[in-house]
């Protein structure tokens, strides 16, 4: 995975991500997918990157 691109409209600090730009602690995709797990969303918790993925060698992903 090529992730040394960093778009500067995502900045991101998800290191266990594979398209995590380490580096600059930017995402390397063009666009993301955000998304909810609750029915009714009011806090910054309720929400998740739905392109996320998990690096081949993180630990403690499913
Ligand atoms: S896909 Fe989502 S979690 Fe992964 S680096 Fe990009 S913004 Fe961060």
């Amino acid at each position: 995975m090529d992730n040394t691109y960093a778009n500067r409209s995502i900045h991101c600090t998800v290191n266990s991500c594979k398209f995590h730009n380490d580096k600059e602690n930017y995402c390397s995709l063009e666009s993301i997918n955000v998304q909810t797990h609750e029915p009714n969303p009011t806090k910054v918790e309720c929400t998740d990157c739905a392109s996320f993925m998990c690096k081949d060698n993180c630990k403690g992903c499913m």
